[in-house]
């Protein structure tokens, strides 16, 4: 829902030239998605509103449109989210103190503590005036020390991220590439390691088409075809399950299907070297419960009606993912008298309670809903415990490493668990999935570099191109004219390019 929602702000019936008007319209659409509110916060909400406006005025986005539409539009993302009614206030007047004359001092002298302090947050993360890689590096470090202050600060600037990603199209080539690129690198893991995946999925979404072009324009073709095709199997299935939790009369909330998003598709695919049809959670089914024990019930029920396929079961419930995510996974096909006619595809199962799901979605937002529901225990603990002390550990990292490179090393290891990052001899990062080896980073680096590789100089020794690399290595390839790719080099890569580079070379020379 709030996916659809965020990747498609519409402000076209919003006036252009009247901006007395462009602010009633904006008050209109925002306020039924602040009817979680009392009447008296809405009266709070309403005076940031006006003070945003009058502060605002008539300045203009690079789309032509009143600026004032994009606080309002990243404070629905928020309010989607049902945050608390300091973060919707902030949020509201978070370009305020930054781009008007209206100060800090003055909102303080209107507007709670809490309110101004988080404002005063997002104001020192966007008050950057490094170049390149250290502006990059000074973004990061600020992130850090914003989210182990108040996790609130974090929430505006993602919800900030995804309006400016909405409307990227009117800025320049070069700009678009760079805050889609950061958006992928630095605000998505971190919506991610947050547990917000409703907005982890509208970033990664958003900025998917900008920073791979072609690839988008592949995928998101092949993946529509391919989901339509699962469509019919995937409504069979959701009947199928209903039916039979109900004549066992095994207590389930909701059951519902839902594709898997285009850049986590092409993520998959990438890496793995995986084609989208050998994908088994491209569609899955949820089942919400109500308890724990309706859940193991409804797993055991499900695992005998449909068939189970072997190693493709996974408990986060009994053992959560790191950013505290919870859920059953299960791998199945369709019973045998259900499939005459057609080829089964496997689908995936995920069961879950209604808090374990509110907790996919939202993450620590949850936290902050406005309206705790009276059960919040798994939250709550999720915050007490262990799990945002990689956010501690990365602050800690920043106020100890003063160089800019080493410095995105260490964070850039400790956010993505799945990928490596190694050094060209020019110290620059490169990214490669797990596993990569010498003859991947050759192909990362160029194809035609890959293609003449003839072998690699890993931390200043020579080795042979199938070695494979770790985080923090430097790599450098030695090319030879009379090289070429040969069958067996197939087997020393893993990435989808290297692969893909190897297999055209073979099929045209
Ligand atoms: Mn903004």
């Amino acid at each position: 829902m709030l996916i659809n929602y965020v990747t498609s702000f519409d402000s076209s019936k919003i006036s252009k030239t009247d901006l007395k008007l462009a602010s009633n319209q904006l008050w209109d659409i925002l306020l039924p998605y602040l009817s979680y509110f009392s009447n008296k916060d809405l009266e709070t909400i309403q005076l940031a509103f006006m003070q945003m406006a009058n502060a605002h005025d008539t300045q203009k986005r690079k789309s032509g449109e009143f600026y004032i539409i994009h606080p309002v539009f990243a404070t629905i993302v928020l309010a989607n989210l049902k945050v608390d009614l300091y973060t919707i206030c902030a949020c509201l007047m978070h370009d305020v103190p930054e781009d008007t004359n209206v100060t800090l001092e003055d909102l303080s002298k209107i507007f709670d503590n809490q309110t101004v302090l988080l404002i005063q947050g997002v104001t020192k993360l966007s008050n950057i005036r490094y170049k390149g890689e250290d502006r990059y590096a000074e973004n990061l470090r600020k992130m850090f020390v914003a989210i182990s202050n108040d996790v609130r600060v974090v929430l505006i600037k993602l919800a900030d991220r995804c309006h400016n990603l909405s409307t990227l199209q009117y800025l320049r080539e070069d700009k678009q590439k760079r805050i889609a690129v950061e958006s992928l690198e630095i605000y998505s893991p971190i919506a991610e390691r947050l547990g917000i995946s409703v907005l982890q999925n509208a970033i990664e979404e958003l900025s998917f088409k900008y920073v791979y072009p072609e690839l988008y324009n592949e995928f998101s073709a092949d993946a529509k075809i391919e989901i339509n095709r699962r469509q019919k199997q995937l409504e069979l299935v959701l009947e199928l399950t209903k039916k039979q939790l109900t004549e066992k009369k095994i207590p389930f909330v909701k059951v519902y299907g839902r594709a898997k998003k285009y850049y986590s598709i092409f993520r998959k695919i990438y890496d793995r070297d995986k084609s989208i049809d050998q994908l088994q959670d491209l569609v899955a089914v949820r089942i919400i419960t109500e308890t724990v024990e309706e859940a193991y019930l409804v797993l055991a029920e499900l695992k005998n009606f449909f068939v189970p396929l072997a190693d493709r079961y996974k408990d986060y419930i009994t053992n959560p993912k790191p950013n505290g995510y919870q859920s059953i996974h299960l791998n199945v096909t369709l019973p045998e008298e259900y499939t005459s006619g057609i080829s089964p595809n496997p689908f995936e199962l995920q069961i879950r309670t209604k808090e374990m799901h509110e907790f996919a979605e939202y993450g620590v937002a949850a936290h902050f809903a406005y309206k705790a529901s009276r059960k919040k225990t798994a939250i709550t603990e999720f915050l007490r415990g262990e799990n945002l002390k990689w956010v501690k550990e990365l602050v800690e990292i920043g106020n100890t490493t003063k160089d800019h490179k080493e410095y995105l090393l260490k964070v850039k290891l400790d956010l993505f668990r799945d990928r490596i990052f190694v050094l060209t001899p020019k110290n620059d990062v490169i990214d490669l999935p797990l596993g990569s080896s010498v003859l991947d980073f050759a192909y990362r680096i160029h194809e035609d570099i890959g293609n003449k590789a003839s072998i690699g100089i890993l931390n200043q020794k020579p080795v042979k191109l199938y070695t494979k690399l770790k985080s923090g290595d430097k790599v450098e390839i030695v090319t030879q004219k009379n090289q070429k790719p040969t069958a067996d080099w197939l087997n020393w890569v893993v990435s989808k390019h290297s692969k893909s580079c190897i297999k055209s070379y073979l099929k045209y020379n």
